[in-house]
């Protein structure tokens, strides 16, 4: 029989890819997102759902990001925003499965975000948290959940610490996708006019359609555990504009300009360190910055410079 998968925040990026790869793999998929009838925050309505899908995998996506808010909210809104949805929409969950599927397996997205900066060898699993945004805070403490179900209440749950990772379904609020879309207006002959503050910060940046298949090796191994899912590299802003204007032959620096008084703080900046799930589940990035850079520059019609395919 087919397997059931319900994947909730399923019509943001990863959501869709992740969606995508399970329908391949003929998994029955359930997906929840904010239009949904059922609330995350209705603790009875989500141990109907558990109850009605009997799901055998349990992704859970949601995410509240103040960038895509159209003012920034105060601080005692973003809070309480990110606690209703890293946490206390995780908590219906963990204790509807209790109640309704013990059986089924649950995947959090966490992330690197626990971390308030990098450090030389690479940010792991065994890295102290540090959290130093709502955002993150909420997100360790879902983590924290997480390793009580799977510790305590016989959950087979685990996290997985996404370091940034981006495709053709990242929204337009955040900076790769702001760099693409410029790339693709100038090709078109526009004059896209945008501000970066540091060309040279540094991110670990890996594509989220092999993220997703880390996801699913994480829930159909044979013990659940949290893992850093990384590349291990880092590229600067730099790198990635250039990247994404050399691609459709054009030069970033023509469109883009440095703003420095958007500089932030100077941190080490947060490289994971994937060595845990390479040797655990054999899980490797497949896709290459470069090739990243290109199919989100492709899906939304960028027309490739020959010399740079
Ligand atoms: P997205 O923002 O693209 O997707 C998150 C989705 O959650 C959105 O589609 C959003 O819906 C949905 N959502 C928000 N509130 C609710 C709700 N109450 N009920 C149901 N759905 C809801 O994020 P990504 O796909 O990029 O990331 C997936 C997860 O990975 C997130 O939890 C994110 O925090 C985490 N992560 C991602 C990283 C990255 O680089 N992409 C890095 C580190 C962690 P709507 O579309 O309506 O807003």
């Amino acid at each position: 029989m087919a397997k059931a998968a319900l994947v909730i925040g399923s019509r943001g990026q990863d959501g869709q890819l992740l969606g995508g790869y399970l329908s391949g793999k003929s998994y029955s998929v359930t997906g929840l997102h904010r239009q949904s009838p059922v609330s995350l925050l209705d603790f009875e309505e989500v141990r109907r759902l558990i109850r009605s899908v009997l799901p055998d995998e349990i992704y859970y996506l949601a995410a509240y990001h103040h960038s895509s808010e159209e003012a920034m909210p105060d601080h005692s809104l973003l809070w309480r925003k990110s606690r209703e949805i890293h946490i206390d929409g995780l908590a219906h969950v963990l204790d509807a499965v209790v109640l309704e599927k013990p059986t089924a397996r649950v995947f959090y997205a966490s992330s690197s975000l626990i971390f308030s900066q990098g450090n030389e060898e690479g940010l792991s699993e065994d890295s102290p948290p540090d959290p130093s945004t709502a955002y993150g805070l909420s997100k360790l403490m879902g983590m924290q959940m997480i390793e009580y179900f799977r510790k305590h209440k016989g959950v087979f749950a685990g996290a997985g610490i996404l370091f940034n990772h981006e495709s053709e379904f990242r929204s337009e609020h955040f900076l790769s996708m702001k760099l693409v879309r410029a790339a693709l207006k100038a090709q078109k002959g526009e004059s896209p006019r945008i501000k970066i503050g540091d060309p040279t910060a540094r991110v670990d940046w890996g594509y989220a359609g092999d993220y997703v298949k880390a996801m699913h090796l994480m829930l159909t191994a044979d013990q659940p555990d949290d893992f850093v899912i990384a590349t291990g590299q880092l590229r600067s802003v730099e790198d990635l504009a250039g990247t994404a204007f050399t691609k459709l032959g054009l030069d970033w620096r023509d469109f883009i300009s440095v703003d420095t008084s958007l500089l932030s703080r100077r941190f080490l900046p947060r490289r994971g360190n994937p060595r845990k799930i390479a040797e655990t589940l054999g899980w490797k990035p497949e896709t290459g910055f470069e090739q990243m850079i290109e199919k989100m520059l492709s899906f939304h019609g960028g027309r490739i410079d020959p010399r740079e395919k």
